[in-house]
């Protein structure tokens, strides 16, 4: 049963995929409506025909899925009996509740037509077909209210002028459907982000036209780069799909979402969604902006890969990059990730180096050997290749590649980078930074060998 005295909502407008900053509103709202066993409405506001797209919509709604933040009413629902039928929830399928409550104030008074020619928004698209409706603003009129996370603020209406409620080509403003639907959704807080906060006081005066009572608003934290400037798409990535294509874990994104912004007021900062239900309170929102810090969120994914056992890493590359199975089966993969999660960055780091642990894909780009000193590497990997020759085992145990090392660094008097960077080209056909002792009992000797083989004679092709 929900709690009906606490109803928030996300109401994004799709005009492209889900940015950070919806996703964090998004998130904010999702973890208040499970802390007070409330009610999470989705609501579509796309109105903005020239802007708006399906496209736009169907991947938001992936994204916010992928992120774990599920909607109990909205433009799909699950089910929710003891609430009654719910959603769709569209702006564009509910046209005639904004018509009929427009045309209603012009009745009252509190609204007037004007010419389409004072529609100015709307001179791009098709041809007007019925007078705009205006609202009136009363004049040197005092507006206040209390922000749930900045306090008091005030506004005096000779600021504002009246404003147009229904354009005319038949469509609401977001002005004016926005605080409609707050209403007829029954949405008791509105959290959303500070660049709406003078918009609020346009809808205080369409909740007072239409005698509506008013929500609690409060206004998130803006969110920037680190130029201090508003996010944008000039600070890199700043949608959701950019990241989860590059392979981080909707947790880590959640988590690190969670603290823009938000603060759980003690030094804790690793958090599953689980403990962010648990510990979430609008105490802990913060006004001042949050910088968005992609080495911070990267760090976080560290984190989250490190916690997520072998298995369930395991199951997540795989769905992130179904080719790492391959040739390989299941348990051979298990026992690869549990020696790359120390290192792994992110899901894509994780999938290529898998790749190179298949026989068939191992490679050697020239770029990286051109990086190194290739008297030091065919120094390294030839002796390294003998001592492989010497070998007669399936595998080669841990201790045994440790000897080898020793006899190879005596050698060649190499050490250090030197001597562990040519290997692991001879190895996986890169320098990553794996610990050795425990890839090389995973590979066939056999697969050494011909690895050392072929990196010397690749390294011969280029000197
Ligand atoms: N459609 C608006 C937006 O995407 C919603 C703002 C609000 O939450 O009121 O910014």
């Amino acid at each position: 049963m929900f709690n009906q005295h606490y109803r928030v909502r996300f109401a994004p407008s799709p005009t492209g995929s889900l940015h950070v900053g919806g996703a964090r509103t998004a998130l904010f709202n999702f973890l208040l409506s499970r802390k007070h066993k409330g009610a999470f409405v989705l609501r579509v506001e796309d109105t903005d025909l020239l802007r708006n797209t399906n496209t736009a919509l169907a991947e938001q709604l992936r994204d916010l899925k992928w992120l774990g933040i599920d909607w109990d009413e909205g433009v799909s629902q699950f089910n929710a009996p003891d609430i009654g039928p719910f959603g769709p929830y569209r702006q564009t399928q509910r046209l005639e509740i904004y018509l009929k409550l427009a045309e209603d104030l012009v009745k009252n008074g509190k609204a007037y037509y004007v010419n389409s020619n004072e529609d100015h928004g709307a001179a791009s698209l098709a041809t007007p077909l019925r007078k705009a409706i205006k609202l009136k603003i009363p004049t040197n009129k005092q507006y206040e209210f209390n922000d749930l996370i900045r306090g008091p603020i005030k506004i005096n209406t000779n600021t504002l002028d009246d404003f147009i409620i229904i354009r005319s080509n038949g469509l609401p403003v977001y002005n004016f459907s926005n605080p409609i639907d707050d209403h007829l959704m029954k949405i008791t807080h509105v959290y959303r982000a500070e660049e709406h906060l003078y918009n609020t006081f346009k809808q205080l005066l369409v909740y007072e036209a239409l005698n509506f009572k008013v929500p609690l608003f409060g206004h998130l934290s803006l969110i920037l780069g680190q130029d201090k400037q508003k996010l944008s798409k000039r600070h890199g990535a700043v949608s959701c799909d950019v990241y989860r294509e590059k392979g981080i874990l909707p947790e880590a994104l959640i988590n690190y979402l969670s603290l823009l912004g938000w603060s759980p007021k003690n030094d804790l900062e690793f958090f599953k969604i689980e403990d962010l239900i648990e510990k979430f309170d609008a105490a802990g929102f913060n006004a001042a902006p949050a910088i968005f810090d992609e080495k911070k969120l990267n760090w976080f994914n560290t984190l989250h890969i490190r916690n997520l056992s072998d298995v369930a890493l395991y199951e997540r590359v795989i769905a992130f990059d179904n080719s790492v199975t391959l040739n390989s089966d299941k348990t051979f993969l298990i026992k690869l990730i549990s020696v790359i999660k120390p290192v792994a960055t992110n899901l894509e780091m994780i999938a290529n180096l898998l790749k190179r642990f298949n026989e068939d894909l191992f490679e050697i780009k020239s770029e990286t050997l051109l990086k190194f000193d290739i008297t030091v590497l065919k120094i390294v990997i030839s002796l390294w290749n003998k001592a492989l020759s010497k070998t007669d085992n399936t595998f080669i145990s841990e201790s045994q590649f440790l000897q080898i090392i020793e006899e190879i660094s005596k050698e060649s008097r190499h050490s250090g980078k030197n001597l562990y960077q040519s290997l692991r080209i001879a190895i996986l056909g890169t320098p990553s930074g794996l610990d050795l002792k425990k890839v090389v009992p995973l590979i066939k000797l056999e697969s050494l060998k011909r690895r050392a083989v072929e990196t010397l004679n690749q390294i011969d092709r280029m000197s």
